[in-house]
């Protein structure tokens, strides 16, 4: 397959072209059309090949990606290609058709962008932090920098964010150039060249005054159109510090869904979005206090209705099963009262309620210290039978039944369990 010439290198901004003669390619395992000459960008040095349609003569074919194979910009057809297309392509006709192509612009103008403001943002980063860029993605929707070091403090991340936004407020030129080889001995590169290299040497794209570095992408022409950068999260990755940033279009749509949802927040809680972080200390402080007052309340209803069972246990030395059906199912209530419960060692308690949402009955087995029944065992097998789920230790156990299991049936299985 041929070389296909690079129209976007020579023009950037544009995004369709007419061309002559095509031929069927394939990239992995999906057919393409492969031009002499094409606007379109194959996926590369981090930036997403280019969406768009080719018109071959009379018909129109979606390209739902493109890609480079040994030179060969592949236009990727996402399904197979129209039995018309397939005749004209593999027709002699082919080789003289015409052909014009329209790449989906608005998505690589944004592609331009981020691209643009990674150049000018690992530099910021470089210049300002001391921070290497190791390597860069532009996503569809984000787009990450990579750092050659662990972490940077909120003070350089902004001091290299204010950079990069004042240099795309200068709105200096943004310009590509194959310099010659003692021309680019002399260049103060960011990065060494590496694969971008072609027949004409290195490409090399300037942010001028500010960066100069090896790239085979597509750039602005000039700073002022990446509008601003913002770094909206930074992670650790690997030794390194990912960074996540947006630019352009990208960083207003951010802002604004910040925005709407600090706005949202700020209604729900009835205050201006200043006086949110108050807003939520304050319910903070209230949800503490209603836990503290339920967690009283909890314990002395364990407490009342604990003693009054226990007092109507007959004298008889035991083991008692006894059952109690609280309703709602609240976990802590039940714990809390199989714990008092079982101060008399006599007893073993079974403590169950219904699991509002699900409608579970959720049970807690405790045995006094008199008692023989292994309750860890005997939740098990239980819930092995009833189609339920839990488990514990021989003192105390708990688990999950399906809706409508019935206590006194559990009862007369731990009665049971204890007769043996
Ligand atoms: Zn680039």
């Amino acid at each position: 397959m041929n070389h296909t010439e690079k129209l976007y290198w020579a023009d950037a901004q544009a995004t369709s072209f007419e061309t002559r003669g095509a031929s069927l390619g394939a990239h992995a395992g999906k057919p393409s059309v492969v031009l002499a000459q094409t606007m379109f960008y194959p996926e590369g040095g981090g930036q997403l090949g280019d969406l768009g349609t080719l018109t071959l003569g009379p018909h129109v074919v979606r390209i739902a990606d493109t890609q480079v194979e040994d030179g060969a910009i592949h236009h990727v057809i996402d399904g197979d290609l129209s039995p018309d297309v397939l005749e004209l392509l593999r027709g002699g006709a082919a080789a003289d058709v015409s052909v014009r192509g329209a790449v989906d612009e608005s998505r690589r103008r944004d592609h331009m962008v981020q691209h643009t403001a990674q150049h000018a943002l690992s530099r910021a980063l470089a210049n300002a932090a001391r921070a290497g860029t190791v390597s860069a993605r532009l996503g569809a929707t984000s787009c990450t920098i990579d750092l050659d070091r662990p972490g940077l403090s909120d003070a350089d991340l902004h001091r290299a964010e204010d950079l990069v936004n004042s240099v795309v407020m200068s709105d200096v030129p943004v310009v590509t150039s194959f310099p010659s080889p003692d021309e680019l001995a002399k260049l103060d590169l960011r990065k060494q060249p590496n694969a971008e290299k072609s027949a004409a040497g290195v490409r090399v794209v300037s942010i001028e005054g500010f960066d100069v570095t090896p790239c085979g992408g597509t750039h602005c022409t000039r700073s002022g159109q990446i509008g601003q950068v913002r770094i909206v999260a930074t992670e650790k990755y690997k030794g390194m510090l990912r960074i996540t940033f947006h630019a352009g279009q990208r960083a207003l749509g951010d802002a604004r869904s910040r925005h709407d949802l600090l706005a949202k927040l700020a209604a729900d809680l009835t205050c201006g979005p200043q006086d949110i972080p108050a807003a939520v200390a304050k319910l903070r402080a209230e949800l503490k206090a209603m836990r503290d007052k339920l967690e009283s309340a909890r314990s002395e209803v364990a407490d009342h209705v604990g003693r009054s069972l226990r007092d109507a246990l007959p004298e008889t030395p035991g083991p008692h099963v006894v059952p109690v059906m609280r309703l709602p199912g609240d976990l802590a209530g039940l714990r809390a009262l199989a714990v008092e419960l079982t101060k008399d060692p006599r007893i073993v308690a079974l403590v169950a309620g219904h699991d509002e949402g699900s409608g579970e009955v959720v049970l807690v087995v405790q045995r006094g210290e008199g008692a023989k029944l292994d309750c860890g065992a005997f939740v098990q097998s239980q819930t092995k039978a009833r189609g339920g789920r839990g488990g514990g230790r021989p003192e105390r156990a708990e688990g999950r039944f399906p809706r409508g299991t019935s206590l006194e049936e559990l009862t007369a299985a731990a009665r049971e369990s204890l007769a043996v």
